[in-house]
């Protein structure tokens, strides 16, 4: 019998509500496929801050070290945002996460199924067949991360505040080789974003990315396009993209761009992937919901559940090689959606339902 071992970090606001929601798939998924589920779950983001002083507490990390993914729900809300900016639940405890584990490609499918396109504000006119794209984001690297990074006071009364922008080819390439595999698995083709008529790291991103694909996979169609065209094209023509592989800062941009782009956030899921491989020889990750902690529909039992279940399909596909039950989540969550179940995010005013039974729906067309 295969064990899936995953710690469970639901978070602030709605995280609890969908991350429970989430548990019942799994072990209706568990239940129905021989699977044994071990899970742990911890507190993390304001809760953790709460009750142990800190976003991202160490026992905390002790249980995701023990385990071989991370299901995570979303932190923050209104209580801590007095807080100073360091100990901001979502800076406080996503960031360490994501070094702490070397969580170097973050995947964000763009996914709008054609039944929601009037969910997106290019609306169906412009995407009668919805969106379908996925967006590759280098994660650990680049400006966020490069020293130095420091703000100091001047000589002259004046203040300077610096950030690095840095990558090496090797973290270049093992990104490149992630949109290649997700690229294979989809259309077959990649669009890398940088902005090589300006950055030097752009021109060894450009270089470095187009040398790989030939070598590694001629049989992929690869274009480039500066940043600042792609967040053009995003909105003009979303199904023009397949897989886009870029560097962190743009990535940030582009995939908040795309999620926008592609409806509501409680659709959205996410997979960060690591470089160390776990008891399964996948990629330890860690998978969240696109959106946050909603605290304008926290504790209403209104959240839309899709996203959190969705990450914990990713996380079945990619930290426990099991993509035949990533895929029968996914399609399940589809055909609810399709036959017209759907929470009030995505029902457009007409009848919706409550977290709760939007889940009850999705085990009804598992089984
Ligand atoms: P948000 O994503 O929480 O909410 C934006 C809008 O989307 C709201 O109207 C909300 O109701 C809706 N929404 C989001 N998820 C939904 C779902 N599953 N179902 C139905 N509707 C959903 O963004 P925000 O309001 O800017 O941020 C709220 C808090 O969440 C802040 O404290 C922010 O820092 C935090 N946040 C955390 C993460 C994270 O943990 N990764 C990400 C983004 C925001």
């Amino acid at each position: 019998m295969q064990t899936i071992k995953f710690a469970v970090l639901p978070g602030d606001g709605i995280g609890p509500e969908v991350m429970a929601m989430a548990l019942k798939v799994m072990d209706h998924i568990a239940g129905m496929s021989g699977l044994k589920l071990d899970h742990t779950e911890a507190d993390v983001g304001g809760i953790a801050i709460d009750r142990h002083g800190a976003a991202l507490p160490e026992s905390t990390l002790k249980v995701c070290r023990d385990h071989d993914a991370i299901l995570f729900g979303s932190v923050g809300g209104p209580r801590w945002e007095n807080l100073p900016p360091k100990e901001q639940p979502e800076r406080a405890a996503l960031l360490p996460l994501r070094k702490h584990f070397k969580l170097y490609a973050n995947l964000r499918p763009g996914l709008l199924y054609p039944e929601l396109s009037e969910a997106s504000p290019l609306k169906s006119a412009r995407i009668p067949k919805g969106i379908d794209m996925l967006c590759v984001r280098e994660l650990t690297g680049g400006l966020y991360f490069g020293e130095p990074k420091h703000t100091r006071a001047l000589d002259d009364g004046d203040f300077e505040a610096v950030d690095t922008m840095v990558y090496r080819k090797s973290e270049i390439e093992r990104i490149t080789l992630v949109a290649i595999e997700a690229a294979r698995r989809r259309q077959g083709r990649i669009c890398s974003v940088d902005k090589a008529n300006v950055l030097e790291t752009s021109v060894l991103w450009r270089k470095t990315v187009s040398d790989l694909v030939a070598e590694r996979a001629p049989e992929l169609e690869l274009s480039h396009l500066y940043v600042d065209n792609a967040a053009m094209q995003l909105v003009r023509d979303p199904n023009q993209f397949d897989v886009i592989v870029t560097e962190n800062m743009f990535g940030d941009i582009l995939s908040d761009e795309m999620g926008v782009v592609c409806g509501s956030l409680g659709m959205l899921s996410s997979a960060s992937l690591g470089s160390e491989t776990n008891g399964h020889g996948k990629p330890f990750g860690l998978y969240e919901p696109g959106g946050g902690t909603a605290p304008d529909i926290a504790g209403k039992d209104l959240a839309n559940p899709c996203a959190q279940i969705l990450s914990a399909a990713l996380m079945l596909r990619f930290s426990f090689d099991r993509d035949d039950l990533a895929t029968r989540l996914e399609t399940a969550v589809r055909e609810t959606v399709v036959s017209g179940t759907r929470t009030a995010d995505i029902a457009f005013g007409g009848a919706s339902v409550s977290t709760g039974a939007m889940t009850d729906a999705i085990l009804g067309n598992l089984s």
